[in-house]
């Protein structure tokens, strides 16, 4: 039986359609799209007051498996991501063993198809994410790499990075790079600032995230090849990627939720759910994020979803590992603060979880047309709900949002035209 949705807001940012209609999804495909569709053979879902977008699309995402299953595994995390309206995420390659190998790559993909959502691995740049041997870009391709990275750590070889830069280019793919000097952020447990300060603990100085931002960008000008930047925290990476982008480079930028909601004062009471590389900042830091992201400079929207164990979390601040899931509460925060406060529209903020990233990236989806495989989610603007993690699907609870209240929440996601997740049940 096919799926009908009545009377809902289609939001779709890559033709610019916001509007109220009904949309039928048959046999995988979106069917029809347009008023007063018959209801034959359909199970009819209210769309009243419901925003209807395309599935969601993270690019930055730690599945943990193989090797970390204890934290999550390949199909935890894609319940997770089905629950938080995500239908296509990519898997960062910081695994162990590391995704340097094709064979690698392949046993994700393989486990994957037990689940629902559409995962892409992201190859290794370097074996072991060591930052020394490169890895095999073409072969890694061809099992399936939907970009490369040593996401987790930087490459601090620059010509090691420019090479990569070009290699991936060559395949038609992009590098992404995690931007930290080891050499200034070593031993850093937080933002270094007055709260570090405060608490008495090792800083991480932004200069360890500028010079990586700085240096990529002086490569991606030098040899006109594109780049694209992690999880930017800083107002000067900010600004950066911005001039860069004014000048022509071929640059683009990530921003999490956690970096555009928090600063580090979320440290202060010791909870180790805040800790994240890069950390949180300062507030001019965060309102940087949110400019950046108001006016394109930062080009997609990435949870950096990175679940640990309680009893890993259950350390005190400077033992405890860098990393929060982030899948499952995307949509509250970019609804309750982007959206609702008016740093984006709409149209915008989907956009920087669909088409954006589909684009930068070259994957299919991120978009509603008839025809089409139905990959949709259906979200419900006025829900106000508390975030609990005794409801996440996800094996990590370790989110510094516990306990907030937000408005705006996934109410359906629908892959294939099926439906993988309806009210937080997920059917895989
Ligand atoms: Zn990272």
């Amino acid at each position: 039986m096919g799926i009908l949705f009545r009377n809902v807001r289609l939001v779709d940012p890559a033709s610019g359609t916001d509007r109220i209609t009904d949309l039928s999804v048959r046999e995988g495909l979106v069917d029809d799209i347009g008023t007063e569709l018959a209801q034959e053979g359909f199970e009819v879902i209210d769309g009243t007051g419901k925003i209807l977008a395309p599935g969601l699309i993270d690019m930055h995402v730690h599945l943990r498996e193989p090797g970390f299953e204890h934290k999550e595994t390949i199909l935890t995390g894609m319940r997770a991501a089905a629950a938080g309206g995500f239908t296509r995420i990519a898997a960062m390659p910081n695994t162990s063993p590391a995704l340097d190998t094709p064979e690698t790559l392949e046993r994700v993909r393989d486990r994957a198809s037990a689940g629902m959502v559409h995962v892409h691995p992201i190859g290794a740049l370097s074996f072991g994410l060591e930052g020394r041997e490169p890895t095999d870009l073409d072969a890694l391709k061809n099992a399936g790499a939907c970009a490369f990275s040593d996401d987790g750590m930087p490459v601090p070889d620059s010509a090691m990075m420019y090479r990569a830069m070009e290699w991936a280019h060559r395949l038609d793919r992009i590098v992404v790079d995690h931007c930290e000097d080891h050499s200034l952020s070593r031993g850093g447990v937080m933002n270094r600032g007055a709260n570090s300060e405060k608490l008495g603990l090792p800083g991480i100085p932004k200069a360890a995230e500028d010079i990586m931002t700085a240096r990529d960008i002086l490569l991606a000008r030098e040899y006109n090849l594109p780049v694209h930047i992690c999880h930017v925290s800083t107002r000067t990476s900010v600004e950066l990627i911005r001039q860069a982008k004014a000048d022509g480079v071929r640059v683009t930028g990530e921003a999490a939720p956690h970096h555009f909601s928090l600063t580090d004062d979320a440290l202060l009471n010791g909870n180790t759910n805040a800790r994240v590389s890069p950390p949180l900042r300062e507030e001019e830091d965060r309102e940087a994020v949110l400019a950046g992201l108001a006016d394109g400079t930062l080009d997609i929207i990435a949870t950096d979803h990175a679940p640990h164990t309680a009893e890993e979390k259950n350390r005190p601040l400077d033992q405890a590992p860098n990393g929060m899931v982030g899948l499952e509460t995307a949509v509250g925060l970019v609804f309750t603060r982007l959206i609702q406060t008016g740093v984006m529209g709409l149209l915008e903020a989907i956009g920087a979880m669909t088409w954006k990233p589909a684009q930068i990236f070259g994957l299919p989806g991120g978009r509603i047309a008839k025809g089409e495989s139905a990959d949709l989610v259906l979200i419900d603007p006025e829900l106000i709900w508390k975030v609990d993690p005794t409801e996440f699907h996800s094996k990590g609870s370790n989110s510094p949002f516990i306990g907030m209240t937000l408005k705006g929440r996934p109410i359906m996601t629908v892959i294939g035209g099926r439906k993988a997740m309806e009210n937080n049940n997920v059917f895989f």
